[in-house]
């Protein structure tokens, strides 16, 4: 028996893993996390997603403009984008992370909207999952969802929210990503929707450096805990580790093709 598992959204590019990837590489697989996803949030960290996945065969990328990244610039900064994909490799395996963040009240929605809007176009154009970010913002990106008829799908990440509001985005074609959130006793909602929903729905994830599980907070949150999560997993929804791991792996690699 052997169970393996995909980290389907870390940020292995972000400073507490600088130049020390190798480290949380090697402590992550002696969990039997074997393999990356790593998202982008704009230009700023391209480049390095792309080049950490030529230094590692683990690691996969996506391309994005995450919403609480989105610079003044934003049309010349989506041209880019349109260059990168143009350019990009086998192991870019999506269009991430981007989405919608209304938590902030005084956000830019419109520019939020735009931006969104050309990346799920971008995903369409090259058959590529999207990486999707969304707080407060559900319903915004349910419709704009509706409206572009999306045959990859993709995921979306760090889902909190409630067992009807998985359906409507498993209805559109996408996953739920599940992360730290299910270890906290508080997250009534969000672990009562993620016992319902199909387990060839889920993926696992940990967003690190960030969302630290319970008992770990204030504390950098990295890969390994992937297999944490899938404990948590396992008792939420009254199934066996090993068949959550296969499925969710399967699930995993099949949406990012990999
Ligand atoms: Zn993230």
């Amino acid at each position: 028996m052997s169970v393996e598992f995909i980290d389907s959204h870390c940020h292995l590019d972000f400073s507490p893993f600088a130049d020390n990837e190798s480290y949380y590489l090697q402590k992550a697989q002696e969990k039997g996390v074997i393999k990356f996803i790593v998202p982008s949030v704009n230009k700023s960290n391209w480049v390095r997603v792309l080049s950490l996945s030529q230094q590692h065969s683990s690691i996969y990328y996506a391309l994005g403009i995450h919403p609480l990244f989105i610079s003044n610039d934003y049309q010349n900064e989506i041209d880019l984008l349109k260059q990168s994909l143009q350019e990009h490799r086998e192991k870019c395996v999506a269009i991430g992370e981007c989405g919608l963040d209304f938590w902030a009240p005084d956000c830019d929605r419109e520019a939020q909207i735009y931006v969104f809007r050309e990346q799920c176009l971008l995903a369409k154009q090259y058959q590529l999952p999207l990486i999707i970010h969304s707080r407060k913002s559900h319903d915004a990106i349910l419709k704009i969802l509706r409206g572009m008829k999306l045959k990859k799908g993709g995921v979306i990440h760090g889902f909190s929210g409630s067992f009807q509001q998985a359906e409507q985005f498993i209805q559109l074609g996408f996953y739920i990503g599940v992360g730290g959130v299910i270890s906290y006793e508080r997250a009534i909602k969000t672990k009562n929707a993620i016992a319902q929903i199909p387990l060839d729905k889920i993926l696992l994830e940990t967003d690190s450096p960030d969302m630290p599980l319970s008992g770990f907070q204030g504390k950098i949150n990295t890969p390994d805990k992937v297999a944490n999560l899938c404990d948590y997993l396992s008792v939420i929804r009254k199934e066996s580790k090993q068949s959550i791991a296969d499925v969710v792996y399967k699930n995993t690699t099949s949406l990012f093709g990999i």
